[in-house]
């Protein structure tokens, strides 16, 4: 497979701006109740045309351009940011949930060779150490890059999906995005959402739900933060600062007090190198695609980690009395957005059933972690775990679409495990091969891929299935 890019590359035409096409945007994203401005028939120039093209570098998306790219197909991969990884980098989410059932590793593939080259960030953690591991961003961050300038799959940073053009109701032709060149468009054979909020499906008119209530209330967000200079004696002797169980933690005094209106006293305090915490904490409430609540999110979120630092200083200074707040994360940790309706939609019950798929492309032990809810978590025994179909990943209605990560097909309850990390690799794996599979033997149609031949191919790349 050979992209337009390299095909001109080769030729020397790269900048000849007048051989390439360009198309009229047929979809720019707007709210439709408000009022609209036309674009004076603008038209966008095509930068390149692609096998398969990637939106979203967080671990779904990295996963997800490997898989293509290792699999022969070229593939360009399209970021917001200037870094990969997502929440477990520009969201400085503080560790890996789980690798394990308590039994055995359960995210395997890809999914391990990236948490083994993460732990070498992390020479605080065990050799064997499976679970809760805490992350490096800085160490993490490298390791994406690596790893998917190795694969062959080529990164495009700073440039921010905005709109999609189709070829006809079923099948997408390009997609267009806002960077320093203004607007362009890129087209693929395939086009993979790694969004997390799946932005590319629901922009090219897939039907999407979301919140974990009927009004659709999305789970909490939070803006993660490190602390750097704690007293490491201090600290590790005298380590209770999570809210999650007993009572000991001083954020629980914090909020007792009324000193510190802006703890919530949910934290999950990791350390992640010497003397340096990393905090997921401070819950808000936020509604995760409008960008105002967002930005004013962003701000209430760096108050907060201020606030935090205070009351930890007031309260524990033995630990915290030299301490200073580093760094705040460059994204909102943002933790539901749009679900989008697939072939099938995994459900609670399947969680709750251990389900087994003949089409299931891994698998995945996560607890039901719905922040916000009332509702008790749900946890498994050991050894247990649900498999995730394939149909999760295929958009309803679209032909050459497909998601990957957080926004796959899930109903709000599952949504609360599937969501982290761990899996979000094995989705982005699994579709970066159907992508390729698609290509090769169903005229692009992601619907049609053989699903025996994808599983083979992920068992053999060592993915855990039944
Ligand atoms: C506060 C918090 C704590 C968490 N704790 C844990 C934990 O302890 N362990 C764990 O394993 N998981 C945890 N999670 C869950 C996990 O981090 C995310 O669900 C996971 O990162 C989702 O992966 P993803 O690849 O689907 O999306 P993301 O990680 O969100 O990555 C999406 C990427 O797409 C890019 N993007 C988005 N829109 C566009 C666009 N329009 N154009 C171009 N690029 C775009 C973004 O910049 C981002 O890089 C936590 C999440 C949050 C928010």
């Amino acid at each position: 497979m050979v992209s337009r890019r390299s095909f001109m590359r080769k030729l020397g035409l790269l900048g000849l701006s007048a051989a390439i096409p360009a198309i009229d945007i047929q979809s720019m994203h707007h709210a439709s109740d408000k009022k609209s401005v036309r674009l004076n028939n603008m038209s966008v120039q095509v930068d390149s045309h692609w096998d398969v093209i990637v939106v979203g570098g967080g671990p779904a998306g990295c996963t997800a351009a490997i898989a293509a790219a290792r699999e022969g197909a070229q593939t360009l991969l399209i970021e917001a940011n200037g870094q990969l990884g997502g929440m477990g980098t520009a969201g400085l989410v503080p560790t890996w949930t789980p690798f394990s059932d308590g039994e055995k590793m359960i995210y395997r593939g890809l999914a391990e060779k990236i948490f083994v080259e993460s732990k070498k960030g992390v020479p605080h953690s065990k050799e064997g150490d499976l679970n809760w591991v805490p992350i490096n961003a800085e160490h993490l961050m490298s390791v994406y890059d690596e790893l998917v300038t190795a694969s062959g799959a080529k990164v495009l940073f700073f440039s921010r999906l905005c709109a999609v053009n189709k070829k006809s109701d079923d099948t997408l032709d390009s997609i267009i995005v806002a960077n320093k060149q203004g607007l362009t468009a890129f087209q693929a054979n395939v086009f993979i959402d790694a969004t997390g909020d799946g932005d590319l499906a629901a922009w090219a008119g897939a039907s999407f739900t979301r919140g974990y209530d009927e009004s659709g209330t999305n789970q909490l967000s939070s803006l993660c933060f490190s602390i750097d200079n704690i007293d490491m004696y201090d600290f590790s002797s005298n380590t209770h600062l999570d809210t999650n169980g007993d009572q000991k933690s001083p954020l629980f005094d914090a909020v007792r007090s009324g000193n510190y209106p802006l703890v919530d006293a949910y934290a999950n305090v990791v350390l992640v190198g010497p003397r340096l915490l990393q905090f997921n904490a401070g819950h808000m409430e936020v509604d995760t695609t409008d960008p105002w609540e967002i930005s004013e999110a962003m701000i209430q979120g760096r108050k907060k980690a201020k606030e935090y630092l205070r009351a930890l200083h007031d309260l524990r200074p033995s630990t915290f009395g030299n301490a200073q707040l580093v760094k705040t994360a460059t994204v909102l940790g943002v933790r539901d957005s749009r679900r989008i309706i697939g072939d099938y939609v995994l459900t609670g019950d399947d969680w709750r059933a251990r389900r087994t798929f003949e089409d299931e492309i891994g698998r995945n032990c996560y607890y039901i972690d719905i922040h916000g809810s009332k509702k008790p978590a749900q946890r498994y025994k050991k050894g247990d775990s649900h498999g995730i179909p394939y149909r999760c990943l295929t958009p309803k209605g679209i032909r050459n679409l497909l998601t990957a990560g957080r926004c796959i097909s899930a109903d709000s309850e599952i949504y609360g495990s599937t969501r982290i990390m761990p899996c979000c690799l094995v989705t982005g794996e699994a579709a970066g091969m159907a992508a390729t599979l698609a290509i090769q033997d169903a005229r692009n149609d992601v619907h049609k891929v053989d699903v025996k031949t994808l599983r083979n191919k992920l068992r053999s790349e060592g993915q855990y299935l039944l």
